[in-house]
């Protein structure tokens, strides 16, 4: 690259600043991966309860401790921040630096968010997606039309099901259905 040395020892400099921006950055937002009870959760959780409907959640005993669990109705729901869960939606970009890193960690979230949509699937249950951005932000849907779309689910015999504004696009292309 043919740069100066003090050309190099900015950006060295500058690479240690982000480093640690970065650390600390990362280490918040780590600490919120696989939190339970977030504000989409609660807001998803409170609609169902007022609409009548009664679930366990968090069940550890199932692979990916779905949110919410309706064993009447033989199925899961799970609540996905469109960040961690890559729902390619406005709530979901990649960092810009260490970009690979944030990458392969996303990656690694969808591997395991199929594998255990794949292990519900397999010993019966039906599984529902419910994307983060349906419940918060700017793109949320009425609180009743999320509950229509969910009781429909529930009621109904599909599998497999999301409550998504759009065909997720970017970097979950291939789609969690
Ligand atoms: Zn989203």
């Amino acid at each position: 690259m043919g740069r100066v040395s003090g050309d190099r020892q900015f950006r060295s400099a500058d690479r240690l600043t982000m480093d640690t921006v970065d650390k600390a950055t990362r280490s918040r937002i780590m600490s919120r991966v696989g939190q339970k009870d977030t504000g989409a959760e609660i807001t998803l959780r409170s609609a169902l309860h007022k609409a009548g409907f009664r679930y366990r959640v968090h069940d550890r005993r199932l692979p990916g401790s779905p949110d919410l669990v309706f064993p009447r109705f033989g199925a899961v729901i799970f609540v996905h921040g469109c960040y961690w869960h890559s729902h390619g939606c406005y709530r979901s970009t990649v960092p810009k630096s260490r970009h690979k890193f944030w990458t392969d960690k996303f990656q690694r979230n969808q591997s395991r968010d199929k594998r255990n949509i794949r292990l519900l699937l397999k010993s019966g249950w039906r599984v529902l997606t419910v994307w983060e951005c349906v419940l918060l932000g700017k793109n949320a849907m009425p609180s009743h039309e999320v509950t229509r779309r969910v009781r429909t689910w529930l009621h109904g015999t599909d599998a497999q099901g999301q409550v998504s504004r759009k065909p997720t696009r970017g970097r979950n292309r291939d789609g969690l259905a």
